[in-house]
């Protein structure tokens, strides 16, 4: 389950980061309202996280536009006041839950598991690029009816490329998504990787998926 979450509070955001990651969810991190919107068009997420209280676009305003543009994804919103009104506008907004600060982690935790029950729409657990198909309940991966072995940080890898065919995942990107890293640690970790995934995925079979945009990163596709 893929969890975008928008905070301004880095303390508050990293918290809640790490306390989604360490139960398994994918997690990407906002501090504010526009860069909120733009993620969430971008990158399909299972339910987003959502203070109102951020600097400029405030959350309800980012929920009012998310749902104007017919995106469904479950949204989450934190207040720091929980205040009766405020509850009553953000759930007029469209959001699926509310949850007022303090909270506790587990709580908070176990609202977002919730929320990625609910759903959006129904969303399929396999993502499919040409013949290439990675279950993500499995996690199993399949090329041309072959099942190809995955370690844990290759699913992660592929499962961030497949999140998104066609679009170009630069390394630092590909670094903070699958190795949580928000610094460049100066080694080709990444493209070590995506040598591996070469020898899984391509090598064996045509056409060629993985294609190296250089000076850019790595994008998964079908055609060069
Ligand atoms: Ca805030």
């Amino acid at each position: 389950m893929r969890v975008l979450v928008v905070e301004d509070e880095k303390k508050t955001a990293s918290f809640v980061r790490k306390a989604l990651q360490a139960e398994g969810f994918a997690v990407d991190v906002c501090h504010n309202g526009n860069d909120a919107l733009a993620a969430a068009s971008g990158t399909p997420f299972d339910g987003i996280v959502l203070d109102i209280m951020l600097p400029g676009r405030d959350g309800l305003s980012v929920l009012r536009q998310l749902r104007e543009s017919k995106n469904a994804t479950p949204v989450l919103l934190l207040s720091a006041r929980g205040e009766v009104n405020e509850r009553v506008e953000g759930l007029n907004a469209g959001a699926d839950d509310y949850l007022p600060k303090p909270f506790a982690l587990v709580e908070l935790v176990a609202r977002v598991r919730a929320l990625g029950r609910r759903g959006g729409e129904p969303k399929s657990p396999t993502l499919r690029v040409s013949d290439f198909t990675l279950d993500t309940i499995t996690r199993q991966a399949q090329r041309g009816g072959v099942t190809i072995e995955l370690t844990a940080r290759e699913y992660r890898l592929l499962e961030y490329l497949m999140r998104s065919p066609g679009r170009i995942c630069g390394r630092m990107a590909i670094l903070e998504k699958v190795w949580d890293y928000d610094f460049d640690p100066g080694t080709n970790l990444v493209d070590v990787y995506i040598k591996r995934l070469r020898e899984k995925i391509d090598a064996d079979f045509e056409p060629k998926l993985l294609h190296t945009v250089r000076g850019v990163g790595y994008v998964i596709k079908e055609s060069p």
